[in-house]
């Protein structure tokens, strides 16, 4: 079986950062807190709570006072901002700088389309952090439509700016914003539509898609590794299972099964953005295991 790892998979180059960071930190204090998992992998993560990493939901955070916390790659609301400082705790911000400058983004033009009754409208879902956080750019104002059937909390007849999470489908995106723009024609039927669409899909996303895709499919059968939790995990998998039917998502090595690769002579290892790459390394392992007893 001749077994292939993707080497475009792994670590964007934000929860790359990130890591970094809390290792550096956790060199030098032994100890640090992380508000949420800092990458959406549990195993990553046991191999970081191994080396003093512990992570805090927003309540365990508010107990807190004077110790080291790091906000990850997804960013946060000004209010963690806000309890980190009377809380008087040494905060390290990993936020991505892509996602930092879409948050400064979506405050600003909030501040500039909010006097005028304009709506900002965020494409993500409800529960994300970062969808979280770009919200709280906007006090908590923004809409967040995560399908076309959830446009209906908006307003055609007033002015939309519409952004997306980082980490969403671009042809969604698309989607989304074709069915807004249809909706508010109806209301402005003479000066053109007010609707700006920003182009705020990450480039380390958007350009994983062909590359999978045609990895996938040079492949007889696809393993993909994700943390169920992680967003861009199911995206990706989603055109791994387009590309290529006899694609398998696993959460690690010991998921994979013998049978998967009846009749085939190669398989592809890919993953998300949030998966690392030593784990994509132990899954090639297994399925070399797997298959040389055949
Ligand atoms: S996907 Fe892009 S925006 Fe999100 S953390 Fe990674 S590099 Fe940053």
């Amino acid at each position: 079986m001749d077994v292939t790892i993707d080497p475009s998979s792994g670590f964007c180059f934000g929860v790359k950062r990130a890591i970094e960071q809390a290792e550096e930190l956790l060199d030098k204090e032994g100890k640090l807190y992380c508000l949420g998992d800092i990458v959406h992998n549990r195993a990553e993560m046991e191999r970081l709570e191994g080396r003093g990493l512990k992570s805090v939901g927003h309540r365990e955070m508010m107990e807190l006072s004077d110790v080291p916390l790091l906000f990850r790659a997804h960013g946060e609301p000004p209010s963690s901002y806000d309890t980190a400082h009377s809380n008087r705790l040494s905060l390290t911000d990993a936020t991505c700088p892509i996602v930092r400058k879409l948050q400064e983004r979506i405050r600003k033009v909030w501040q500039e389309i909010r006097p005028g009754g304009g709506q900002v409208v965020i494409f993500g879902n409800p529960g994300h952090p970062e969808t979280i956080g770009l919200r709280g750019q906007t006090d908590g104002e923004a809409i967040v439509v995560s399908a076309v059937d959830e446009l209906d909390a908006v307003d055609p007849s007033a002015p939309v700016a519409l952004f997306s999470q980082t980490t969403k489908n671009p042809g969604e995106y698309k989607q989304i914003a074709g069915e807004l723009k249809k909706r508010m024609e109806n209301h402005f039927t003479g000066g053109g539509v007010p609707l700006k669409v920003y182009n705020t899909i990450c480039g380390q996303i958007a350009g994983r898609t062909p590359g999978i895709r045609k990895f996938a499919s040079s492949h007889d059968v696809i393993v993909f590794v994700g943390g169920s939790r992680s967003s861009n995990a199911r995206v990706l998998f989603g055109h791994c299972s387009e590309a290529n039917p006899r694609s398998w998502f696993v959460t690690g090595a010991g998921e994979v099964a013998g049978e998967w690769f009846e009749g085939a002579i190669s398989a592809g290892v890919c993953g998300a953005t949030s998966t690392p790459r030593w784990l994509m390394e132990k899954v090639a392992e297994r399925i070399r295991e797997l298959t040389a007893k055949k």
